[in-house]
């Protein structure tokens, strides 16, 4: 039963970050949990570029996700769709009643500025989402270049999902003017799921204030107001958040520029293998993700029966395509605690792998 994951979230768990979430459950209104908490603030701030406080959501991003659109839609908002998850925030705008329109892109193309640029200037709108790394096609837009066209509508408040980039590459909320920044516990954090991080800023604070409707959970008044006594509005994930605290620790003595060089060296190394193999990279050429790579599935392989092997004979799982891009693609995450020493052990048992059914096509 025991394998190891290389899909794009969850990822694998380090048994330190495991042993760290047995520490014993402390009272979330007690004077210990407000040391864990305001021990942990200043290096996410660091983590996320930001002066801003950073909040705690126990749920899947998901829900920060949708809660954001509560806190800060008024007129309208526009949502950048080029996969999955940047489609399905379209969705979850109209179930949550909002007007919304989407900016619609192929799945693996990057958001373009200049047609961003176009749609804002249409003046319909007060908010944006937009998704800088899609991990269901490995595609991950120029976020500096959409953040400065974002700018020139100082009335749109941006929602940015850095859920499965945060902590892989630096992302600076305050400098770029990120208003909401949203990450999640399981993809480049490595950490289980179920604790969503986010940091908000003063202007968008400001605008949900003034919105009816926000709701409870998610209400970014009630994790500012929480946030300025060192706690969450209701009872959080303490076991995830000793996840989190011994996970900053490893962050910090790693050192965040050299964690960077290696998810990219990671990254790279994966890229390398498969292209020499034949298969091609499936988001747009520059447009490749840091954390993951999304390959073309060029050689036709049977993706189901390589991860059955893969799993069986060496103990690993990649990711055999995402929603429409089952069979047709696959994704392999370098997020996390990996090195150069595990992800060479994947590419060395999917070489067997690959060789193996090779085999098998060419007897049967
Ligand atoms: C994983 C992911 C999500 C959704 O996260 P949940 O934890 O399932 O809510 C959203 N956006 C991106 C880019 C993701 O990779």
């Amino acid at each position: 039963m025991s394998y190891k994951l290389f899909i794009p979230g969850p990822i694998a768990v380090s048994e330190k970050t495991l042993r760290a979430m047995t520490q014993p459950m402390i009272g979330h209104r007690s004077p210990d949990f407000v040391a864990l908490y305001q021990s942990i603030q200043p290096d996410l701030q660091a983590l996320f570029y930001t002066q801003d406080a950073v909040y705690l959501s126990t749920s899947s991003a998901w829900g920060v996700m949708e809660g954001s659109l509560r806190n800060v839609v008024k007129k309208k908002v526009l949502c950048c769709m080029n996969g999955a998850f940047a489609d399905k925030w379209l969705d979850v705008a109209q179930r949550c009643g909002l007007a919304a329109s989407g900016l619609r892109f192929e799945w693996g193309q990057p958001i373009d500025p200049a047609m961003l640029r176009m749609e804002l200037a249409t003046g319909q709108y007060d908010a944006i989402t937009l998704i800088h790394n899609e991990t269901s096609c490995g595609c991950m837009s120029d976020l500096p270049a959409l953040m400065a066209v974002i700018r020139e509508f100082p009335e749109v408040i941006s929602i940015v999902d850095t859920i499965s980039s945060f902590s892989a590459l630096p992302i600076k909320k305050d400098e770029l003017g990120i208003d909401v920044m949203i990450t999640g516990s399981q993809k480049a954090l490595a950490l289980p799921p179920g604790l969503s991080i986010f940091s908000v800023s003063k202007r968008a604070l400001t605008r949900a204030a003034t919105i009816t409707g926000r709701g409870y959970y998610f209400d970014f008044i009630e994790f500012q107001k929480n946030h300025e006594n060192g706690m969450t509005p209701s009872t959080p994930t303490i076991s995830l958040i000793y996840a989190l605290q011994s996970k900053l620790a490893d962050i910090k003595a790693e050192g965040a520029t050299v964690r960077y060089a290696r998810h990219a060296r990671l990254n790279q190394l994966v890229r390398t293998w498969a292209l020499a193999k034949g298969f091609q990279l499936f988001p747009a050429a520059g447009y490749g993700s840091v954390t993951l790579n999304c390959f073309a599935n060029t050689l036709k392989v049977d993706l189901s029966a390589l991860n059955k092997l893969l799993k069986a004979k060496h103990g690993f799982v990649i990711d055999g395509g995402y929603g429409k891009l089952k069979g047709l693609a696959f994704r392999i995450s370098n997020m996390g605690d990996e090195t150069d020493e595990t992800m060479t052990a994947l590419l060395t048992a999917l070489d067997a792998v690959l060789a193996e059914l090779a085999a098998t096509k060419a007897l049967g």
